[in-house]
C-alpha cells in the first residue's frame, strides 16, 4: 500500500464512511473479503437501490457481481477507487450530497447523469460504463421514468384480504 492508499484508509475510517459500508455490506448480506489498496471488497448486492453495477461507500466497494466477475473487471474497480478518494477528500460522507447535486447538474445539462458529472468524469466515465454525452437524450430520460415508476410502486398501498371482500360473504 502506497502512503496515499494508507492515508485514504485512514481518512475513511476515522470520517465514518468506511463503517457505514461495512454496514450496508452486512445488512445486503455481501461476501466481503479484502481488496487491493486497504479497499474492502462486498459481492453479491442484492437491493434495488442504487440502480448501479457497483458502487462505493468509504473504502468499501460494493458490487451486484460475484466475486469471480469482480477480479475479471479490474477497470470498474479501478474507477470505483478513485470515488474511494473522493470520500476522503470530501471528508466522507458529504460526498453523498454533492455527488447526488452533480449528477442532477448532469442530467439537466445532458440528459444522463454521469456524462457531466464531476466526480463520473474524474473517475473515469468510459471505466464507469458511462458515455460521452453532449445534450439532452431521450434514452436518459426514459430510464429515469422507469426507475420512477418502480420507486412509485413500492409506495402503492395493497388491498388486504378483508378490505376485498363483500358483504355477506361469510367463510364456510
Ligand atoms: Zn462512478
Amino acid at each position: 500500500m502506497t502512503p496515499a492508499q494508507r492515508l485514504r484508509q485512514v481518512a475513511n475510517l476515522l470520517n465514518g464512511s468506511t463503517v457505514l459500508g461495512l454496514l450496508l455490506a452486512r445488512f445486503a448480506g455481501c461476501n466481503v473479503c479484502k481488496g487491493p489498496h486497504g479497499l474492502v471488497i462486498a459481492t453479491s448486492y442484492r437491493p434495488r437501490l442504487p440502480v448501479a453495477g457497483a458502487f462505493a461507500v468509504g473504502n468499501v466497494v460494493l458490487f451486484r457481481s460475484d466475486a469471480g466477475q469482480v477480479w475479471g473487471n479490474p477497470v470498474l474497480l479501478e474507477h470505483e477507487e478513485r470515488h474511494c478518494t473522493q470520500y476522503a477528500w470530501c471528508l466522507g460522507l458529504p460526498f453523498l450530497p454533492l455527488y447526488f447535486l452533480a449528477a442532477g447538474w448532469s442530467f439537466l445539462r445532458t440528459g444522463s447523469a454521469g456524462s457531466a458529472n464531476i466526480f463520473e468524469r474524474m473517475a473515469g466515465l468510459e471505466a464507469g460504463g458511462y458515455v460521452e454525452s453532449h445534450g439532452y437524450r431521450l434514452a436518459g430520460n426514459r430510464s429515469l421514468t422507469k426507475n420512477r415508476h418502480r420507486i412509485n410502486h413500492i409506495g402503492t398501498p395493497r388491498r388486504t384480504g378483508a378490505a376485498r371482500k363483500q358483504p355477506g360473504q361469510e367463510e364456510k
